[in-house]
């Protein structure tokens, strides 16, 4: 095994801490990772806090990660030594359910390994005395299948987020179709927001940010956005009633759906990302205008390749604010503050032990 520093949450209710964890050597088809830079999400935040409920302690957040490969099993086909590659939110499923085979292992039925919070399976099944780690430390092992290549041309530290907010973004608005000239909003300007706007901006979208900050008007405008409306200002919802075709709402605190269901056309399309507790949804939302809510959770391997080569061909990354380790309780309150431009990114550096002279 091999000895490895990181952070953790010790309990929902204490500040992450230095933490040793032991890694694997890779097995005949797995790749031993040294971490570069990891994104901060705001599932770390609500996974760390036990929000959703059923958190396991101590937890090593991290499922943004990029690095290099260092060391590959005897077996390994598809990487070598020096790679560049990244590790998204699931390091493994069962494989072989209908949604493993159709590539939409988020999916999986028997439930995917997630990087972080979950379990390695053993035997394909999920293995309760297996506990998963996360990026926040210096190095991770990872079956061959679940590893993405990270394009040439893209800044490491700006595509650590790509892996978690940017296939969040991507996946719904490929899968409805985003295109030239619909009239997008995005709901909420953090960091999976703010992929949201470049991407949909990429695929060429019109793009409106519907933001509780005012301030962030001119971020958001320098990001790409065409537009920017801010609903501390109640009359933005009867002004701007049945704009937009398409509304991508990554709102991590409760917010009422009824008033951004209000903002679409008739067989317009709202999709949840965010998520936050329970909110209640009236049925006249949803009938007045035939309109459709739906949720969209990451995505598969496949489409996660596919959205990083996007991004290297369309010059989209994210926009980050690169933090040392030990700045990790601040950076959470800062988010839970809105106060980030647009993702914290972890330089894994700063859990290395300096080199011996
Ligand atoms: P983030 O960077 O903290 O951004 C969240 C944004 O929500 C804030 O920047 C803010 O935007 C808005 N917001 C916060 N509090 C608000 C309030 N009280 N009222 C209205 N708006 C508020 O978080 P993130 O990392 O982008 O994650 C966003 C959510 O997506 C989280 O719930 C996270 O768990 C979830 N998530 C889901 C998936 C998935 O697969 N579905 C994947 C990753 C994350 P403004 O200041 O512009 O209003
Ligand atoms: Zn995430
Ligand atoms: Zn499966």
């Amino acid at each position: 095994m091999l000895k490895t520093p990181a952070w953790a949450a010790p309990s929902a209710t204490e500040p992450l801490a230095p933490f040793a964890i032991e890694r694997r050597e890779p097995g005949p088809h797995e790749v031993l990772i040294d971490i570069r830079y990891c994104g901060v999400c705001h599932s770390d935040i609500h996974q760390a806090r036990d929000d959703w409920g059923g958190s396991i302690f101590p937890m090593v957040p991290g499922h943004e990660i990029v690095g290099t490969v260092v060391k590959v099993g005897n077996q390994v086909e598809r990487w070598k030594e020096g790679d560049t590659v990244g590790v998204g939110c699931f390091v493994d499923s069962c494989r072989h359910c209908e949604a493993c085979l159709d590539g939409e292992e988020q999916f999986c039925s028997e439930g995917m390994s997630v990087t972080y919070n979950g379990y390695e399976r053993t035997d394909g099944k999920l293995d309760k005395s297996r506990p998963t780690w996360g990026g926040y430390s210096t190095r991770i092992t990872v079956d061959e299948n679940y590893v993405l290549r990270v394009p040439e041309g893209i800044p490491l530290d700006r595509a650590a987020p790509l892996l978690c907010a940017g296939i969040t973004t991507y996946s719904p608005l490929r899968r409805y179709d985003v295109g030239k000239d619909d009239k997008v909003a995005v709901v909420g300007l953090g960091g999976l927001g703010h992929m949201g706007v470049k991407l949909a901006k990429a695929m060429g979208a019109h793009v409106t940010v519907l933001s509780h900050s005012p301030g962030k008007r001119d971020s958001a405008l320098a990001l790409g956005a065409d537009d920017f409306l801010s609903t501390r200002d109640e009359d933005v919802f009867a002004q701007h009633a049945g704009r937009f075709d398409f509304i991508l709402d990554t709102v991590s605190a409760a917010h009422d759906y009824n008033a951004y269901l209000g903002l679409l056309r008739r067989d317009g399309t709202m999709v949840l990302v965010g998520l936050p507790e329970p909110q209640a949804l009236s049925a006249g939302s949803l009938i007045r205008g035939r309109k459709r809510l739906t949720g969209s959770l990451i995505g598969g391997i496949r489409e996660t390749q596919e959205m990083l080569d996007f991004c290297a061909e369309h010059g989209v990354a994210a926009d980050v604010e690169v933090i040392g380790i030990e700045q990790i309780n601040e950076a959470y309150e800062r988010m839970l503050r809105g106060d980030v431009r647009y993702r914290f990114v972890i330089d894994n550096d700063s859990l290395r032990e300096p080199e011996a002279a």
